[in-house]
This record gives C-alpha cells, sequence and structure tokens, in this order.
C-alpha cells in the first residue's frame, strides 16, 4: 500500500514559516489517517476520502477557502480517476457545495459523468447534496484588495492499494481572479489520470498543464514501458519548451513514488507504512 498527496505549490518567499509548518503538519495528518483508511478500503475510496479532508482544509485552494473568481463567485473542479476501470469522472465550475469530490464520486455510475456549471449544480442538488458556501473571509479580502491569494494550492492523491489497483483524484478552487466559464486542468485527463501503471495529479496553471497534456503523457509513456523518472522528467522537459508551470505527483504499480515541478516546490507528502517524506 502506498499513498501520496499533494496540496499545490509552495513559494518561500511569499510563504511564511508559520504556514508552511502549518501546512507540513497538515499534510502529515491527512496522509496517516487516509492511509489506515486505505488498510480496509480500495484505492479508489481512498484518494476521495484523502481530497475530501484536504477541501475541508482552510490552508488548502479547494472547497473550503476556494480562491474568488473575476465577477466575485467561487467556481470549483474536481475529479477522479479509477486506474483498474479506466472511469473518469468529474464537475467543472460547480458552485456551492461542500465536497467538489463528492459529487464527483457520485458521478461514477453515470454513462454521463463530467458535468459543467449549471448542470452539475442542479446534480449536486438533486442528489441531496447541500447548499454550503465556501468561502472565507480571508479570500473575500483578498479579493477585494485584488491580491492574487498567496499560499494557497490546488489538491490531490494518488493510492496504490493492497490489490494493486490505483487511482488518483484532484480537487481545485481555481487560480483566482479568472473569467467565470474558465475550465481548469483539474477535472481533465491533463490534470488528474490513473491507468493500471500509475496514477498522477498535478497542479500549476491550468491552461499549461492542458497544452502539455501532462498527467496523460506521463500515464500513457508508462503504460509504453517507460520508468516513473523517465517518463516525468520527458513530459516535464516538453513542458519547458513553452515554459509551463506545473507539479505532479506520480505513483506507479511497483510502488515507486515521484514528484516533479517546473519552477517553485510542491507541497506534497508520501508514505508507504515505513517511509513518511514532507516537503521542505
Ligand atoms: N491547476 C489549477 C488551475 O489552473 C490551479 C492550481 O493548481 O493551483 O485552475
Amino acid at each position: 500500500m502506498k499513498l501520496i498527496i499533494h496540496g499545490g505549490f509552495f513559494s518561500e518567499s511569499s510563504t511564511s514559516l508559520e504556514t508552511k509548518i502549518a501546512k507540513q503538519e497538515a499534510l502529515k495528518r491527512i496522509l496517516l489517517n487516509s492511509y489506515d483508511f486505505l488498510e480496509s478500503h480500495s484505492a479508489l475510496e481512498t484518494v476521495i476520502y484523502a481530497v475530501e479532508q484536504l477541501e475541508d482544509d482552510l490552508l488548502f485552494n479547494a472547497g473550503i477557502g476556494s480562491q474568488i473568481q473575476s465577477d466575485g463567485k467561487i467556481r470549483m473542479s474536481a475529479s477522479v480517476m479509477d486506474g483498474s476501470s479506466k472511469k473518469f469522472s468529474g464537475v467543472i465550475n460547480i458552485e456551492n457545495v461542500k465536497n467538489p469530490i463528492r459529487v464527483a464520486e457520485r458521478l461514477m455510475s453515470y454513462d454521463d459523468r463530467v458535468l459543467g456549471g449549471e448542470g452539475a449544480i442542479k446534480f449536486a442538488r438533486d442528489n441531496d447534496f447541500a447548499e454550503f458556501n465556501p468561502e472565507i473571509p480571508q479570500r473575500r479580502l483578498e479579493f477585494e484588495e485584488k491580491l492574487k491569494s498567496l499560499g494557497t494550492g490546488t489538491v490531490g492523491c494518488v493510492a496504490l492499494d493492497k490489490t494493486g489497483k490505483i487511482a488518483a483524484a484532484t480537487s481545485t478552487g481555481g487560480k483566482g481572479f479568472e473569467m467565470p466559464g474558465r475550465i481548469s486542468d483539474s477535472a481533465t485527463t491533463a490534470g488528474n489520470y490513473a491507468n493500471e501503471f500509475c496514477g498522477i495529479s498535478c497542479t500549476g496553471v491550468g491552461e499549461d498543464i492542458v497544452s502539455g497534456a501532462v498527467a496523460t503523457k506521463i500515464g500513457i509513456r508508462m503504460s509504453d514501458g517507460f520508468e516513473i523518472g523517465a517518463a516525468v522528467e520527458k513530459t516535464f522537459k516538453e513542458l519547458a519548451e513553452f515554459d509551463g508551470f506545473a507539479g505532479a505527483i506520480v505513483l506507479d504499480a511497483k510502488g515507486n513514488f515521484y514528484h516533479q515541478d517546473s519552477h517553485p516546490s510542491m507541497v506534497f507528502a508520501s508514505y508507504d507504512g515505513e517511509k513518511f517524506e514532507v516537503f521542505r
């Protein structure tokens, strides 16, 4: 069993030591808690469980504490992919729900599995997801002062369970100040992907991640026989050709972890039952 989670990017210049430590502690708590859960649940159930907790933590830009868009509203995106069945489901630009990842999970059993905007909101209400405002005062203040929210981050998780199955989940509050209608990478296979060889969750500039098809390329390279490091490095080399800004966490079926970032450093933590690693 292996588990890796992320909470977006970290920039030494814009994050206080206090926030850095708080993020390290939050990731550790959520990772260990989710690893316990993985003992008796599938990879698919566990990535959703972990991402739900990351959404609920105000330190991260997903669910509660999401960024505010240019028209003053919060719109969130989240997706999940099951590496064994290859099913992908997600919500794009959903509003007023507490846990977008749970709505994505609910969509797994439908034929129409990726819903956007009004359709996603209606689906959530029809399925008893209560109205919930994910805004926190700090984000409103940053929005009013036209400040980019510093130090928040998209969240994600990749798990490998006892049966060797892999799943990946990703959730975001977006980049902040975006045009209403913008589609980020988080609920696309460029930002979140899993197959029987590996699982990948990305963070960074959504447009760059989509242009670079980051998660998809890593997944395809690994299914074509690349080792984890070579698959990630080649994909990030291609991203660098257009100065793309992205980070990814990757876990393969052999149990290898990998993380890579194009610019600053990723906020991540991994655990294999013995060795715990967290970003520094
Ligand atoms: N990828 C997200 C987006 O572009 C933002 C992030 O990862 O911080 O919406």
